[in-house]
């Protein structure tokens, strides 16, 4: 580590930033004996509170409990960067990838997500810092350009509001002396406050140096670093268990702060047999493909690491490793 990033660290506190608020609500009492529900939501995540919520839309009279192992938030929900975005298959080129058939009700299922999303913030009145500044993409080497440039036209057949910058573009909007261009979507995405977020919707249920030089002097007074989960679709998927009395959703593999009020709207379809149009698509009908168990998994992950660190200018066996990977059906 060099000096500079030392120095940026030094007296930071390992602890996610977000929940380190005193607005983070009491433990609720344990839930001690037996106790009926007409549904049972286990996790006090997005998810979960996504479910309980929409449960309680869809049917007022529910009885609906909320069960959670330890604080509401502590999981995932309380430790992403806090991207809201509007694809529920972690972007448009993944949705390309595995399900091009659907890719078109998939996109307008996103769209009408994050409109709900946003609609619900507004009428239960949570206030989670949320910005709406869009989302940028950015290529921090020439060689990116065109990538970016295919993600674009992707972006703007589907309706996207989408701008194409070249680097001075890119850095009037955020300075890195490392962009060479950028994409920016300036529609339905933005930032937000997750664990500010979870808290409002519980209550109603009751490698900086390389990227940012010019941070040179910043310290950091929080810092975490954790896995993200990892689904080979890059996206959720939910599977009924117990003879259909049970759901389970999972797999947003990073994108899942506006995305698990979809998933958790995919759960409570499959939980009640309905007929929607998200039943109807293979993303609620197929599973994501296989993970191959340890130690192969971990021994793949590494070469997998290690073709990454300098394919782009060597080339050789990491980009033939890479693409057998990608053809394997594994987002790269
Ligand atoms: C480092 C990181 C960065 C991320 N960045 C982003 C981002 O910028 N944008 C984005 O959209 N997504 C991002 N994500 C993904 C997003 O945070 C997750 O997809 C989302 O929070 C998942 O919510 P969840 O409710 O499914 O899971 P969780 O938040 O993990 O909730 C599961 C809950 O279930 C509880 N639980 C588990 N077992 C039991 C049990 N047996 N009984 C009772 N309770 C139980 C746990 O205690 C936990 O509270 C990121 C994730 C990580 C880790």
């Amino acid at each position: 580590m060099s000096e500079s990033v030392k120095r940026a660290f030094e007296g930071v506190k390992l602890f996610p930033f977000w929940l380190d608020n005193p607005r983070a609500p009491a433990v609720e009492r344990e839930l001690i004996g037996p106790t009926t529900a007409d549904l049972v939501v286990v996790g006090g995540g997005f998810t979960g509170l996504w479910a309980a919520i929409q449960a309680k839309e869809a049917d007022p009279s529910l009885d609906v409990v909320l069960v959670e192992a330890g604080k509401v938030a502590y999981g995932a929900s309380g430790r992403p960067g806090g991207i809201i975005s509007t694809s529920v298959m972690h972007g448009l080129p993944n949705a390309t990838r595995v399900f091009p058939q659907d890719l078109d009700v998939l996109e307008k299922l996103g769209q009408e997500n994050l409109d709900g999303f946003k609609e619900s913030l507004t009428r239960y009145g949570i206030e989670a810092d949320v910005e709406w500044n869009g989302e940028m993409t950015v290529a921090v080497d020439p060689g990116h350009l065109g990538h970016l440039k295919g993600d674009y036209e992707l972006h703007v057949s589907h309706g996207h509001d989408v701008v194409l910058l070249d680097s001075k573009g890119a850095r009037e909007q955020l300075d890195s002396p490392l962009f060479a261009g950028a994409m920016w979507s300036r529609n339905r995405s933005g930032t937000i406050h997750p664990a500010k977020l979870a808290w409002g919707l519980y209550k109603l249920a009751e490698a900086f140096y390389r990227t940012f030089p010019q941070l040179d002097d910043v310290r950091f007074t929080h810092a975490w670093g954790g896995p993200i989960d990892y689904c080979s679709r890059g996206a959720v998927f939910a599977r009924r268990y117990h003879g259909g009395k049970s759901v389970f959703v999972a797999g947003y593999t990073g994108f899942g702060v506006a995305g698990s009020r979809f998933g958790a709207k995919m759960g409570l379809d499959m939980l009640w047999h309905r007929e929607t149009v998200i039943t109807s698509l293979d993303i609620s009908r197929k599973g994501p493909s296989y993970i191959p168990p340890e130690p192969v998994r971990w021994i793949a992950a590494k070469i997998t690491f290690n073709a990454f660190d300098g394919a782009d200018d060597r080339g050789g066996w990491r980009r033939l490793w890479i693409n057998s990977i990608k053809a394997l059906g594994f987002p790269m």
